[in-house]
């Protein structure tokens, strides 16, 4: 089989497209049932208009001022900006003034933040809890036992709309070891959904680990590197 020549925006989001197309299909799902999130942190507008040429609108970001300028180069485009870093307090009247969603949610003070600071002509925040699973290396994440709590009182957030669970895994290598992490946020969603809440979002899955995450139910995949090529942090 020949491989595909990696080099343009182009065929690399074909090549991620069709790793979840064929995700999808051992998992027995529908295609349609995974949403591609494009991590374009660290790249420039440029890179961002470039892949939204080739039809891919949703983007996360990790960065505030780093996206508010990325927004402002490209207002022209009908993007939608997901917030995925962690959120300190200081930002949040930021985020919620300029993003459709943020997925890093892990602490009650944040959302109330996030909530009131929506401003009044946009819909609500859609809004995913970070979750914590064992071996994440980062320090982010609400604890898997103080999740039901959290998101009950995230639920009850008139400026938010809560749905769904988010996690980074440790990075590991062994399929089997991916897929275990993703089972505990699947698992930690379905008993939310047992207990009266009813969420549709698992935001779970990177460039090297997206098949183990679908075959354990993410609805969205958050694709930097296989999209964008490896990052380089300033400084
Ligand atoms: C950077 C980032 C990604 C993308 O990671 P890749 O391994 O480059 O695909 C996904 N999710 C979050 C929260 C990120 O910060």
């Amino acid at each position: 089989m020949m491989s595909l020549p990696l080099s343009t925006p182009e065929s690399r989001l074909h090549a991620v497209r069709m790793r979840i197309a064929r995700a999808t299909i051992e998992a027995g799902r529908k295609a349609e049932t995974v949403s591609l999130l494009a991590a374009s942190k660290t790249f420039d507008a440029a890179a961002v208009r470039d892949l939204a040429a080739c039809g891919q609108l949703e983007f996360g970001e990790n960065y505030v001022q780093e996206a508010l300028d990325k927004q402002t180069q490209l207002a022209d485009l009908p993007l939608v900006w997901h917030f995925i870093g962690p959120i300190q307090g200081n930002k949040t009247r930021a985020i919620a003034g300029h993003f459709s969603w943020v997925h890093g949610v892990d602490r009650l003070k944040i959302a109330e933040r996030l909530s009131a600071q929506r401003p009044p002509g946009l819909p609500p925040l859609q809004v995913c809890i970070e979750v914590n699973v064992s071996g994440e290396t980062s320090k982010g994440g609400v604890a898997l036992s103080a999740l039901p709590e959290l998101a009950d009182a995230v639920a009850a957030l008139p400026r938010l709309q809560l749905r769904g669970l988010m996690a980074i895994p440790a990075p590991v290598a062994d399929r089997h070891a991916q897929r275990a992490a993703c089972r505990q946020v699947r698992l930690a969603f379905d008993a939310l959904n047992s207990r009266g809440h009813s969420l549709d979002t698992l935001s779970m899955g990177m460039s090297a680990d997206l098949e183990a995450a679908i075959l354990e139910g993410a609805t969205i995949v958050r694709i930097g590197t296989a999209l964008f090529g490896e990052r380089i942090y300033p400084g």
